[in-house]
């Protein structure tokens, strides 16, 4: 058995909130770089620089590189092995928040009843999902969700008649349908099958593998690829002023399903794709 203490897990959290608000993933710069050499249009190629430029200002003035600096969504992969110590390990996930948010300076975006929406003035509590493995692994993989691209996240309960072109028709419909307003080029999770909480829960959590990386098995790669593809000639473009870079990934993930539906969600996240995943 392998202890941790719940003093440790607050301070990283803590550090983790800064760093991913402060500094762009290294994957998403690079995934700008390459987007350079092949975005058509002068407007694309301009907000490319200023997404670039804006990072670095961002990094260096240690300063958010967005206003909006998210919701904490937080997925713990829990060893059966660890013992948390000292106190309660939800308490000090939130508490690494309220610290966090508190000693960056950064944005306060939650409200405490979704209908009477005043402001928990800590931006908490997170959203933390938990996972139970063998061993005596501990991780805990923080994402700040920022609400323009969460809002145009979308799910359908397809038919499994609809098959992978209702799927790739829903992808395709909703990246349209979303246009300027996730702040693109954006990054696209689908979650396929399941229940529908289920296809959400992987259509996040794929947004949290490393940029660009695919699926293991090929015809859920080939869906990736086509998928990109074909949301990058929809023209909406950096920003949705107009281009061929309209997302930098699409990262799909699948879970079975029941014979009678094929669930399907799409989770946005814009360019700041702001994830780290932390090891104790
Ligand atoms: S979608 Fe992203 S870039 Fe746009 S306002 Fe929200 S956090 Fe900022």
């Amino acid at each position: 058995m392998r202890s941790i203490n719940v003093i440790d897990i607050t301070q990283k959290v803590k550090d983790v909130c800064i760093t991913i608000n402060y500094e762009i993933d290294p994957l998403v710069r690079a995934a700008f770089e390459s987007a350079k050499i092949v975005e058509a249009s002068k407007i694309g190629l301009n907000i490319i620089d200023d997404l670039i430029e804006n990072s670095e200002i961002a990094k260096s003035y240690k300063a958010p590189i967005c206003q909006d600096t998210g919701m904490i969504v937080a997925f713990v992969k829990l060893g059966q092995e660890v013992h948390i110590e000292g106190g309660s390990l939800e308490k000090a996930i939130h508490q690494g928040i309220r610290e966090g948010y508190d000693e960056g300076y950064l944005r306060k975006s939650v409200v405490s009843d979704p209908l009477l929406r005043s402001n928990s003035g800590d931006n908490t509590p997170g959203v933390i999902y938990y996972e139970i493995a063998e061993g005596d692994v501990f991780e805990i993989e923080l994402a700040a969700k920022g609400f323009g691209s969460e809002n145009m996240s979308r799910s359908k309960m397809l038919k499994p008649s609809d098959g992978i072109e209702g799927v790739k028709a829903f992808v395709i419909e909703t990246v349209e349908q979303a246009g300027s307003n996730p702040c693109p080029p954006i990054v696209v999770g689908v979650g396929i099958g399941g229940t529908l909480d289920k296809a959400a829960y992987i259509a996040k959590k794929a947004l949290l593998r490393p940029l660009g990386s695919h699926h293991k098995d090929e015809h859920i790669e080939q869906l990736e690829l086509e998928l990109l593809d074909k949301i990058n000639k929809l023209g909406i473009g950096p920003q949705g002023l107009g281009g061929t870079t309209t997302a930098l990934a699409v990262h799909a993930d699948t879970f079975p399903t029941h014979i009678a539906g094929l669930p399907v969600v799409v989770n946005i996240n814009c360019h700041a794709s702001r994830h780290q995943k932390v090891v104790l």
